[in-house]
């Protein structure tokens, strides 16, 4: 077998090169070689191409020596044996401690080959040295990074537990400045005296089984103070397999207990909050299996317990099927539902109305119930009464003006002959008939007036007209046309804000107008009246205010005036029979509002009454 050789032979006798050449041959070698006899020729040759340099010792103006040092210079490991005539015992010492792998005398060249495997062998174990020392390095370097940046405190103890390495992070840990101050000693340093039995357990655990993990110790530093932490370990053999130490790895964990205290503990705190709500908190899969439920949910569904619900369809003993039905459509369309009324089924068969709010989340739905029956028998009852209340309402308006309007013939009657008895017998019977006389004529006049007032009264609930959209703008114009006299005799001053359009019945809001401007006027004060009509929007209804500077009214009465023939004055003192104002309230309430008056006596009054915004009178506010 032959090996490639590459070889550079520096050599000045051409009967040595030949021998040299035909030596390396003989030994096996597949010689390719490149013959230099002088300096420059050998620097200009030189490069790590070749596998061997071969050089004679003395050439005329070179040498063995220099060749060389050229070669350390270089920086090139090849191999570098000298082939020399005459070479001393000292020089070649020399050569070799330069950095020569061999030398020869040319009188032995038949060792050349045998020379030339040596030294191409010690290259190749010296490089592989090289190369093992280097990924042992590298290899250390990785651990000691590793080590060192871990999160984790690391570090090593022999058998008996005595320290043999610690990481700047356990020191760190621990309290300590320097390794030196802990090496050695026994690793229960760093473990409250309390748990030194415990740890000696979990290492010899740690012994038979080979590692334990995650064990919670109390830990304690230099300085006496300790904390609590984890701590992992692991069994090192060497080579042989033989146990050798452990190496563990520790951290402190306070921060981590701190933060699961506090979840425990607003977990608790939510826990609490759910079982003593008053409204059901629950979930369920998507297929209403209950997951989880509180007390509340068992109360509404008439079940025992929360427990005893978990794992029924409790939610879904629906009464209607369809609203169920609707309810997922709904779940699944928007991946949620808000104020749901369902009505459901309970253990003990009972009907039951609930409000349910849900969401989906992942594969379950969580959501709130509410029991609601209650609430929605109340608002049964309320409708009931309301229809009740409307109702017997219509029959009284129907009765007052029946009874109104049919008491006015007979009581026309009664007046017209108590008239003619007055015309016909006055002075002709005593003075006391004459009076008396008058006083039934008074009556029965006034009589007719009340029942007149009692008709219009009733007549605003029973012939009140459709409501359209009105300008009150223009309502108020023809109020003002209306009085125009009164007005001008009392030199009225009447100032308005432009009025907004409304849904409404035009007479009866004329008539409303009309009869507060008309009492504005009639209770006057000293000054001549100043009245002004105003409005503003709250919300969804707009504040008309009637102003006066008047007599104003005791707030005691100010709701007395709004019933039905109730005036403060005497009936001489300020004309009237107390029924516009209760019809002015019908007015106002027919169309959804309410009426209220504030005054002081002697300060003028302002009545207020509202009236609903209707998108449909389109007029934005004023
Ligand atoms: P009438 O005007 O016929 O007396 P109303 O029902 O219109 O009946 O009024 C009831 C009472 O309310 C009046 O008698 C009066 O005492 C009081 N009142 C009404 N409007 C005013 C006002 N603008 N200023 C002072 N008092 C008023």
């Amino acid at each position: 077998m032959s090996y490639p050789l590459r070889a550079l032979i520096l050599e000045d006798n051409p009967d040595d090169l030949e021998l040299v050449v035909y030596e390396l041959r003989r030994a096996g070698f597949d010689l390719e070689w490149v013959h230099v006899d002088n300096k420059d020729d050998y620097r200009s040759h030189l490069n790590s191409t070749f596998d061997i340099i071969l050089a004679d010792y003395a050439l005329p103006q070179f040498d063995a020596a220099r060749a060389l040092q050229m070669l350390k210079q270089g920086e090139y490991d090849i191999p570098f044996i000298v082939v020399s005539g005459t070479i001393g015992e000292v020089v070649a010492v020399n050569m070799m401690k330069e950095g020569a792998d061999d030398y020869l005398l040319k009188d032995r060249l038949a060792r050349l080959g045998e020379a030339v495997k040596r030294a191409l062998k010690n290259k190749r174990m010296r490089l592989d040295k090289e190369q093992a020392e280097l990924s042992l390095r590298e290899s250390e370097e990785l651990y000691r990074t590793l080590v060192e940046t871990a999160p984790e405190a690391v570090l090593t103890t022999d058998l008996d537990g005595n320290l043999t390495f610690v990481s700047q992070r356990t020191l760190h840990l621990f309290g300590y400045e320097h390794a030196d101050e802990i090496l050695g000693k026994s690793s229960l340093n760093f473990i409250a005296p309390q748990e030194h039995e415990l740890a000696m357990e979990n290492f010899s655990q740690a012994f038979e089984t080979g590692e334990v993990e995650r064990i919670e110790f109390t830990f304690l530093r230099k300085d006496g103070t300790t904390f609590i932490g984890e701590l992992n370990a692991a069994l090192l053999r060497d080579d042989t397999g033989k146990p050798r130490g452990f190496i563990s790895t520790a951290m402190d964990i306070t921060d981590r207990i701190k933060t699961q205290e506090a979840l425990r503990k607003s977990e608790k705190e939510y826990r609490n909050l759910v079982d003593n709500a008053l409204v059901g908190v629950f979930k369920t899969s998507l297929e209403g299996q209950v997951l989880f439920a509180n007390e509340a949910v068992a109360d509404i569904l008439d079940f025992d317990s929360a427990e005893e619900l978990i794992s029924e369809e409790a939610i879904t003993r629906y009464r209607y099927p369809e609203q169920w039905e609707q309810f997922l459509i709904e779940m699944q369309d928007k991946g949620q539902v808000e104020n749901f009324e369902l009505e459901v089924v309970t253990k003990k068969d009972r009907y039951k109305h609930v409000l349910m709010n849900a969401t989906i989340e992942g594969d379950t739905i969580s959501g709130m119930i509410m029991d609601i029956t209650n609430l929605k028998q109340a608002e049964r009852v309320l409708l009931l009464t309301m229809q009740e209340l409307e109702r017997s309402n219509e029959e009284l308006e129907q009765f007052a003006f029946v009874a109104s309007h049919d008491l006015q013939e007979p009581l026309r009657m009664v007046t017209n002959f108590l008239q003619l008895l007055e015309e016909r017998y006055k002075n002709e019977l005593d003075a006391d008939a004459d009076e008396f006389i008058a006083f039934a004529v008074d009556g029965a006049s006034r009589m007719q007036r009340m029942i007149k007032d009692l008709l219009e009264y009733s007549r605003v609930g029973t012939q009140g007209q459709a409501f359209v959209p009105m300008d009150c703008e223009a309502v108020f114009m023809k109020v003002g046309e209306n009085l125009k006299v009164t007005i001008e005799e009392n030199a009225v001053s009447l100032t308005h804000d432009p009025l907004p359009l409304v849904m409404g019945d035009e007479t009866q809001l004329g008539q409303l107008f009309q009869n507060l401007i008309v009492n504005a006027i009639k209770f006057r004060g000293d000054q001549s009246p100043e009245i002004h009509v105003g409005v503003v929007q709250k919300d969804s209804k707009w504040v008309f205010s009637i102003k006066d500077n008047g007599i104003g009214i005791d707030p005691e009465f100010a709701d007395r005036i709004f019933v039905i023939f109730q005036r403060l004055h005497p009936d001489g003192e300020y004309p009237g029979s107390g029924i516009g104002l209760s019809i002015s309230k019908r007015i106002v309430e027919r169309h959804g509002g309410r009426i209220w008056v504030e005054s002081k006596p002697g300060r003028g009054s302002t009545f207020f009454f509202t009236i609903p915004v209707e998108h449909a009178a389109g007029k934005t506010a004023p």
